[in-house]
Formats: structure tokens, sequence, C-alpha cells
């Protein structure tokens, strides 16, 4: 890719100024209780609030959002630079006695409940660093207690990603202190870091801005939290499922009601009730922002249906033994009335997205229709928590409409169109030429329609990515998108757009999947990642079958390749097979991941019997995912 010549962030235009102005007018900046709730309880902060790894490097540095001070500049939506001071404050908070949580050492929460004998941790945040700056800031200031119980509210990383802080070796292999997580836990952790892992991972570089300078002209957070540390990732499998609503549970002398909410902001999740401490966890699915519907990293949609009714049922079953409203991000919300308020208020936002979509839909309209109209009523709108700093309406909007009716919006036009690269040199031919779509597109730019500036413009990037001017002025749009957005992930996405164009692709800064995650991989799901390796047209004339005798799992399975599938089957009617490799589950591992070498198979007892040259035949199809991918260019 190459290079323009200027690079740095440029001001706000007179256009995005304006509209900063206006929100600054418009929205209850002096309603200030969330600023009050996210300070209450306070006890201590980590100063300096830097968390390295072992090696020295920095994977948390909440001080380098202290410009977040005084009213917004004009590069920033005056409602995200709130929300980003807000969830800026960090340190160690009592919510209520004996239920203690660490905010802004990381992208999530990590709560701590004390009981007879120790602390029960729950969402040890995203990586073992922080967790590791987080338990001992906690233990600074409540003593030395052991840790009786762990609880992951749900299968995102940023809420088990630190588990080896909270927990050591002996404690896992003893057993001894449960590890508490909904049913589907493991299963959702790891199969999403394993199907589309490589485009999400992409993706989030831009959704979480993680390459951009941190400032007025760059990343200010990402409205769920400031931003994601980038320490170890960690994982220890849970010891205890949660199956069904209402089941209780005594840990360390502390009760737990839980609630399952599958399908709601994780496939596998639930909120809970400690009825001794009036407190309800509502882990992810109400925060104080309006949530993904479907998060732009990627994802499969979620259900704002349920979701909705799961907070209904919260209310129902926990609302009259509820006197403060916690979650896995951002801050508490005390006061039996004003916790209800909040909850009520959520419940309706994801509703009122649902249904008000659903009514639009049957009227005809398609997802870019609805988005654009779509209003929330004027309660929600002048709630703070209920604002788009993560999700927006608009993407969750067209996410509802996505999870209904699908890519395609009826419109036969639209059936078959032109990739970008192809669209965008007719496009051109049509309009006179690249340099008079950049001429046009300026005028536009001046005028303050970055939307359609950015569209035209991308044209004659994807046809002529040599045009500098195109190239320079989309980076310079990108940018005034970014500045006016209210929602952090638009926010960070738009700047990094700009930031690719003006120099050069970032790649993936960020990579999520760990070995501790892929040591969770059960056989099926191996076979499942390699089979989405497969190069087809480079595999269609192979016809391959492998047998794998999983000694220590007492399991067989045959893998086939053919017509560029690799299938796999357990059948024990399945035993024919051009090689059979007679393994451990940890050596199967090690050779997918492409750690043992064939003449290192004996010393890893690997015992091969058959056709030898069908496992490198198999190997050699296998295609390499690309985390340096084109988003902005072709
Ligand atoms: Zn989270």
């Amino acid at each position: 890719m190459t290079q323009t010549t200027s690079g740095a962030p440029k001001p706000a235009t007179p256009t995005i100024i304006a509209q900063q102005q206006h929100v600054a007018e418009t929205l209850p900046f002096a309603d200030r209780q969330d600023f009050e709730d996210a300070h209450r309880g306070f006890i201590a902060a980590l100063e300096p609030c830097v968390v390295r790894d072992e090696n020295g490097r920095v994977v948390w540095d909440n001080d380098s959002y202290a410009f977040l001070a005084g009213d917004a500049p004009d590069s920033v939506n005056p409602s995200l630079w709130r929300q980003s001071q807000l969830n800026a404050i960090q340190g160690l908070f009592e919510v209520v006695p004996g239920l203690y949580q660490v905010r802004g050492l990381d992208g999530s929460v990590m709560s701590f409940i004390e009981g007879e004998r120790g602390v029960i941790v729950v969402d040890p945040l995203v990586s073992k660093e922080t967790a590791t700056a987080a338990m001992a800031l906690y233990r600074a200031h409540r003593g030395d207690r052991p840790v009786t119980g762990l609880v992951y509210t749900h299968c995102h990383p940023d809420h088990f990603g630190g588990a080896r802080a909270v927990l050591d070796q002996a404690d896992v292999d003893s057993g001894t202190v449960p590890v508490i997580a909904p049913a589907g836990f493991t299963e959702h952790a790891v199969s999403e870091s394993v199907f589309a892992g490589t485009a999400m991972a992409r993706r989030a570089g831009y959704m979480y801005g993680a390459v951009l300078d941190r400032g007025p002209r760059g990343q200010v957070g990402i409205g769920l939290a400031q931003t994601i540390s980038t320490g170890a990732i960690t994982f220890i499998p849970p010891t205890v499922d949660v199956t069904e609503t209402g089941q209780e549970l005594t840990v360390d002398g502390v009760r737990f009601v839980f609630q399952l909410a599958p399908d709601s902001e994780a496939p596998a999740e639930f909120q809970f009730l400690l009825p001794d401490f009036r407190a309800l966890c509502m882990a992810e699915n109400a925060t104080h922002t309006l949530h993904n519907i479907l998060t732009l990293r990627g994802a499969v949609v979620r259900d704002a249906h349920a979701w909705s009714k799961y907070i209904t049922e919260a209310i129902d079953m926990f609302g009259d033994q509820t006197d403060v409203v916690f979650a896995s991000h951002n801050w508490p919300t005390w006061g039996h009335d004003r916790a209800m308020k909040f909850l009520a208020e959520q419940r309706d936002l994801y509703g009122y997205l649902h249904d008000q979509t659903l009514r639009m839909l049957n009227q005809g309209m398609t997802g870019i229709e609805i988005a654009e109209v779509f209003q929330m009523p004027p309660a929600l709108e002048n709630a703070w928590h209920a604002r788009g700093y993560y999700g927006s309406v608009s993407h969750n909007v067209k996410a509802i409409y996505q999870r209904y009716m699908g890519w395609y919006d009826g419109n036969p036009v639209n059936l078959w169109k032109h990739p970008p690269t192809e669209a965008g040199s007719r496009y051109l031919r049509y309009m006179g030429g690249a340099d008079a779509v950049v001429a046009k597109a300026r005028e536009d730019f001046a005028a303050g329609d970055f939307r359609w500036a950015a569209e035209v413009l991308s044209h004659v990037v994807f046809a002529d990515p040599d045009h500098e001017d195109a190239r320079e002025l989309l980076a310079d749009t990108l940018e005034q998108l970014g500045y006016g957005a209210e929602n952090g992930t638009w926010r960070s996405s738009y700047l990094s757009g700009a930031h690719e164009l003006r120099h050069g692709s970032f790649g993936t800064p960020t990579v999520t999947a760990s070995p501790d995650m892929f040591a969770q991989l059960s056989a099926e799901q191996w076979f499942d990642a390699l089979a989405i390796r497969v190069d087809g047209p480079r595999a269609w004339d192979e016809n391959l079958t492998l047998r794998f005798d999983l000694t220590d799992l007492g399991q067989a399975y045959r893998v086939t390749l053919r017509n560029g599938v690799l299938s796999h089957t357990s059948s024990a009617a399945a035993t024919d097979a051009d090689v059979t490799l007679t393994l451990t589950m940890p050596a199967l591992t090690a050779l997918l991941a492409g750690q043992i070498p064939p003449e290192e198979f004996a010393d890893a007892g690997i015992k091969l019997d058959g056709d030898a040259g069908v496992l490198g035949r198999l190997l050699g199809v296998l295609d390499e995912p690309d985390p340096d991918f084109a988003i902005v260019t072709p």
C-alpha cells in the first residue's frame, strides 16, 4: 500500500463544530447523577494506572486519558466526551459493604463479593496482568483474602481472560474453588475465535482504535469502557454450570440466585441476585450505554426481543429484593426506585428497537431506510444510559432487519451488484473520471456532506487506489465523521480508516486467540477449524480419508476430504481409512496447531498406520487466514 505524505490529524470543520454545539445544547448535561454514582464508594485509585507485562510492555494505561478534563474539544462529540470521562474514573469502589468493584483497570469491571472465608471474584477482566493489578488493589485495602469462588457472567473474553490471575494451577487442579458459568460457556467462548476469529480480530482493530493515539483528535474511549488491555488472555474452564433460571448456589456462605439469559448480549450469559446484599448483577445486559445487537467487528446477530424479555424477567424475579443494580461494565445504580427505573428503561430500549424495526419493515422499509428515520421516545433519548456509545440506533436497527430478513433488501436491483472495484471504475466512467469526482467531493466536504463525500471518494479509491488526492480527501472526510460521532466504536472505526489511508495498513494490532483457549478446542472443533481453512479449488480433486484414534478419550474420528469439503464423523461404522493416526488429544492439538513435524511423531507418541503421505496432502491444501486484509482500499 502506498503512503500519503501528510499524516497528522486535522482540526474539526465548522460543520462539525456546529454539530457539537447542538449536542451540547440539547442533551441534559446538567444531570450529574452519573458522576456521583461513578465516584460513589471510592476507596483507592491505582497510581499510576499503568499495567505492564513481565517484559515491561505497557498493556494498560488509563492515565493516557488524563486529557479528558473540562468541556469537550471541537473534535469530540460532547456526549461521547462525557461518557469517556465517566469510564475513565478508576479505582476500587464499595458498592455496598462486602461488595466491591475495580473499575477503570481494563475494558470491563471486576467485582468482589466477600464471603465467610474469603472473596468470590466476578469477571476477571481481559488479561492476566490487569487482573493481577486489580487483585492487588483489592487486597491492599480489603485484606489478603483467599479466593473462594470465580464467576463468569458470560462467554466474552473481557469476562474471563484474567482468570489465571485469580486462581493458580493448584486451585484449578484441586477443584476446591468453584468456577461458575452459564451452560454452554466454554463451547461459545472458544467457537467465536475459531470460525471467524481472524476477520473479527482485524475488524476489532478498527472499532477499538487500538493503533490510534489517545487524545482529542484520536481515540477517546469506546463507550462501554475506555479500551481493551493487551496482555495475556488466559482461560480456566468452569467447574459448575448454571443450567436453569431460579437455580441457587451458596458459595463461601454467599447466596446466589441465577437467571439464565442465553442469546442476549452473549450466547451464554446469566444474571444473578445476591439476596443478602440486596444487589442484582445484570452481567452485560443492562449497562450505561445502548449495547450492540450486532457489534461492528462482526458476530452472529443478537436477539433484541429476548434481551428485552430477560430484563423484564429480572425485574419480576428480583425487583423487590434489589436496592442496587450493577454490571460488568460502567458503574452501579443505587436505590430501589432508581434501579427499577434504570432497568425498565433498558428493557424499553431493546424492546422499542425490536418492535419498531419490525413494524417498519412490515411497511416495506429496508434497514438503511429505517435507520435514517428511527427516533427513540424522548424519555429514552434523554436517558444517558440509553444513548448509543457502544451500540447505536443506526447499526442496531440494521442488525434487527438482518436477523429477520437477511442481507437482501428485496429489490432485485441489489441481487447481483458489481463488487466495489468494478463498480468504482464504472461510476468514474459515468461521472467524468477520478479528478472530476474528487473536485465535486471537495465541494461536498466544504458543505459538510461528509456521508456523501465518503461514498463517492470510496468509489475513486477502489477504482484507482493510487489517486493521492482521493485518498487524502477520503481520510479527511472519515476523520470529520469520526469527530462528529457520539458512538465510541464509530469514532474509532472512522479514525482508523483515516489512519490507514494516510499511513498504510496496521494489520491486526490485538490478537485475542490464546494458547489457553486453543487447548479448550474439542476434536470436533479442531476438525471444523481445519475445514474452514481448506482451499476449495486446490482441494476439489483430492479424495482422502484419515482416521484419528484418540486413546485418552477412547474416541475415534474419521475425517474425509472430498469435493473440497473436509467432513468428520465419530460413527462407529466409519472405520476404513487411507491412514490411521493413534494419539492423545493433546498430541492432536499440537499436531493440528503445526507444532509437531512428521519426523517427531514417534517422540510425541503418535502412531501412524497406512499411507503416510495422506496427512501431508491434507495439510498441503490448507490456507492461512490473512490478518492484514485491506478494508478501506481494494
Ligand atoms: Zn464485556
